[in-house]
């Protein structure tokens, strides 16, 4: 069985990694020459738009899937006239434009922030007129990582933020005063069976994900729980799914969801008896779904810009290294490491020394 996966990353590494063990066989469709999957499979090296590498692609493949959610969501139109491909379209169409997908929340019965739709300068000082400082100012499209959009203070901050999204179209939204930001992710197979992992509590440092740590029977899971079965549901939905989300005191607020794997959480590698990249595999391929319960306490500190010293993170008890084979660049997710600990002792020893290295490693 072939899965071909539009992207060579390292999610779509990560995913090839869980799929060998099931005898799959990877074919990646990927711009670049030296992608960090690009070993691990057969690389079709081209635009993700150029429509005979989609139908060679289509024609390869048992079932196409993605790793990231900018595919053009014609691109997944077009391989499902001869492919399978997961997840559906349609979730591509809703996450790629947050505009959309705010929209998407409201008539779902999923709270999201206070949202207005910014097309010109008059759109975004007149939204601020009624949804009031502070709050943000975000780009439809193409945003990650805190990318194409800015905090707005106070009024002097709107021109600032108006340059900086280079007049392309825009949402303003509330600031959430949030206690923490978690997220959830689950899978759903092609029968329809669904399975949620543990929330995830997430540490951002400059806007990108840096600590990611599990929440085993945490009280807002079976709020999480609704609100991503909502998603599925409405979607018609086929592989992992997660939707980062807002606390502020006993309430969650929708963020925003991805159409993939996530990085939030690849601590399930280690630290689920199933990882998320496995049971995105098993969803598309209508294998059974594998449980998703804790293996003891879990966190994952994302490398970012500069690698570490292998050998200090191996001397971590509990520490499990995952370099993605990337060169370091500023900014640029080049590894991850996860801590698994039986008591929290050892957890919270280990996961301090890695955030230690990981504040060293830092675009060193
Ligand atoms: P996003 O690209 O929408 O995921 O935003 C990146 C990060 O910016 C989030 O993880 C939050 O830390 C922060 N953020 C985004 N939107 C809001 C909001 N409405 N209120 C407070 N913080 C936000």
């Amino acid at each position: 069985m072939k899965v071909g996966i539009l992207g060579a990353g390292q999610l779509a590494r990560m995913i090839a990694l869980a799929g060998y063990p099931l005898g799959l066989d990877f074919i990646f469709l990927d711009p670049s020459v030296d992608a960090c999957a690009n070993t691990l499979g057969e690389h079709l090296s081209g635009d993700y738009n150029d429509p005979a590498l989609l139908a060679e692609l289509a024609e390869r493949a048992d079932v196409v899937t993605y790793e990231f959610e900018n595919v053009p969501a014609d691109v997944a139109k077009f391989l499902a006239e001869h492919t399978k491909v997961y997840p559906p379209a349609k979730a591509l169409e809703v996450a790629q434009d947050r505009w959309v997908e705010k929209n998407f929340f409201l008539e779902l019965g999923i709270p999201t922030p206070k949202f207005a739709l910014v097309d010109s300068f008059e759109d975004l000082t007149r939204a601020m007129s009624t949804l009031g400082y502070p709050a943000i100012l975000k780009t439809r499209s193409q945003g990650y990582d805190g990318k194409g959009q800015s905090v707005l203070k106070s009024a002097a901050d709107l021109q600032a933020a108006w340059d900086l999204v280079q007049g392309l179209p825009s949402i303003v939204e509330g600031f959430v005063p949030f206690s923490r930001e978690v997220s959830i992710i689950a899978a759903r197979s092609v029968s329809g069976s669904v399975t949620f992992y543990p929330l995830s509590e997430n540490l951002h440092k400059g806007g990108i994900l840096r600590v990611a740590e599990c929440c085993a029977n945490d009280l807002m899971q079976k709020q999480a729980e609704d609100y991503i079965s909502r998603l599925l549901q409405a979607l018609d939905y086929v592989g992992v799914m997660a939707l980062e989300l807002f606390q502020v005191d006993g309430e969650l607020i929708a963020n925003e969801f991805a159409p993939r794997v996530h990085n939030s959480g690849h601590w399930t590698i280690e630290g689920s008896e199933t990882s998320q990249f496995e049971n995105h595999l098993r969803a598309i391929l209508d294998l059974p779904l594998g449980s998703t319960a804790a293996v003891g306490k879990a966190a994952m500190v994302n490398f970012i810009g500069g690698l570490p010293d292998s050998k200090d993170v191996l001397a971590i008890d509990g520490a499990h290294l995952h370099l993605y084979g990337k060169s370091p660049r500023k900014g640029r997710k080049v590894a991850h490491v996860t801590v698994r600990a039986a008591n929290a002792e050892s957890y919270q020893n280990s996961l301090e020394k890695l955030e230690h290295l990981a504040n060293q490693a830092d675009d060193s």
